[in-house]
């Protein structure tokens, strides 16, 4: 077995948490995964630092400690201003050798997985990805991973108990985030950064922010499946009649009809609105797992015996192309006397 970079024996009984940011804007996934940290950390009795990487990153660390950070060890200067695998990678990989934690965290994110995958190749430690739940052993120190596997068919326990950091990521709205106080704070550390710009071969030319939706946050979703046949213009109306935003499983976007963002599931966003609309969807488990989360579940498939119905909490056997006019009329007439009463 090929031994890591550091040991147990070496580590430091810290839990650290990568905080992506965005223009000094905490990612979500961040607190999410800094709320569970802080849990760990309390039944350890180790402390709990959030790693920050950024360029003019304003305030940011008051919300990392009102999660729970004690201390965020950070590194502020024009190369990272911009998120690079190189320069990200590189200034971690110190920070991380320098202070030995024994936990690392990330977020599943586009950034934090290619961080998590070029990291954990550098330490010589194992990854566990997209992990559903988290814990730590207090005897021991080994944190136990709970991973679904074989799609979805089965649910693994992992830990790697003679390697180091312990490395998991978790995708956006696994963890419910939870601000303790917003008053705390804690412990600054400044990183030093010695950057070499020529081994920074990506460049950032230009920025375009695509049209985005949190899904992980909404409070109504209209998810559309393949029975939908593509028609998401009307999904659209319903969702914003309903306060909501669309969703969909993933043969509407392998096919072209709604971009990746959109889709919910095991390969897509974990959501945990109100109300979840599924329209046209089977529910099969990889879907199922992006939707278990939310309050309550309406769905509507032609066929009496799909299986989506067993994780419904009302089942519409219909047509989809009858019921989603009929939904947005009856909603725009409840609109339209809500707007007559007012005025
Ligand atoms: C490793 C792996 C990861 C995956 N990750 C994901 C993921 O993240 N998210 C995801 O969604 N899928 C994922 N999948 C695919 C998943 O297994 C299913 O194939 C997919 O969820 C099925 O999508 P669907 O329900 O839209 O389509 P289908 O299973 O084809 O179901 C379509 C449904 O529409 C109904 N229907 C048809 N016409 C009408 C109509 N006119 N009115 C009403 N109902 C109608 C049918 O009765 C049927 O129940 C993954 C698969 C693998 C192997």
């Amino acid at each position: 077995m090929v031994a890591s970079r550091y040991t147990p024996a070496e580590e430091q009984k810290t839990i650290w948490v990568y905080l992506e940011q965005e223009n000094g804007v905490l990612e979500n996934v961040s607190l999410e995964i800094l709320t569970k940290g802080r849990e760990l950390a309390d039944k350890m009795e180790w402390q709990l630092t959030g790693l920050l990487l950024g360029h003019d990153m304003g305030d940011i660390s008051s919300s990392a400690f009102a999660y729970g950070a004690d201390v965020i060890v950070f590194a502020d200067h024009p190369l990272l201003e911009n998120f690079t695998i190189e320069a990200y990678s590189d200034v971690i990989e110190k920070a991380i050798l320098e202070r030995k934690p024994s936990v690392f965290l990330l977020g599943a994110t586009p950034n934090g997985r290619d961080l998590a995958g070029r990291l954990a190749v550098r330490f010589r430690t194992g990854l566990n990805a997209d992990c559903t739940e988290l814990r730590m052993e207090k005897k021991t120190g080994v944190l136990v991973c709970e991973v679904s596997g074989f799609g979805g068919g089965i649910l693994a326990l992992i830990e790697m108990p003679s390697h180091r950091p312990q490395m998991a990521t978790v995708r956006p709205g696994v963890f419910e985030p939870k601000p303790r106080n917003h008053n705390l704070t804690g412990e600054l550390v400044e990183l030093n950064v010695n950057l070499n710009p020529d081994s920074i071969y990506t460049r950032v030319i230009e920025r375009m922010v695509g049209e985005q939706v949190d899904l992980a946050r909404v409070p109504v979703i209209v998810a559309g499946g393949r029975g939908i046949d593509g028609e998401f213009e009307s999904l659209r109306k319903l969702a914003k009649l309903l306060g909501g935003a669309i969703g969909a499983t993933r043969p509407p976007v392998d096919d072209g009809y709604i971009p990746r963002e959109y889709q919910i599931g095991q390969t897509g966003v974990v959501c945990s609105p109100e109300v979840a609309l599924c329209c046209g969807i089977s529910g099969a488990f990889h879907f199922i797992v992006g939707i278990e989360k939310s309050k309550t579940v309406i769905s509507i498939n032609i066929d009496p015996d799909a299986p989506i119905f067993e994780f419904s909490d009302y089942c519409i056997v219909s047509d989809v192309n009858e019921m989603i006019p009929r939904l947005i009329n009856a909603l725009e007439d409840i609109q339209e006397t809500t707007h007559e009463k007012v005025t």
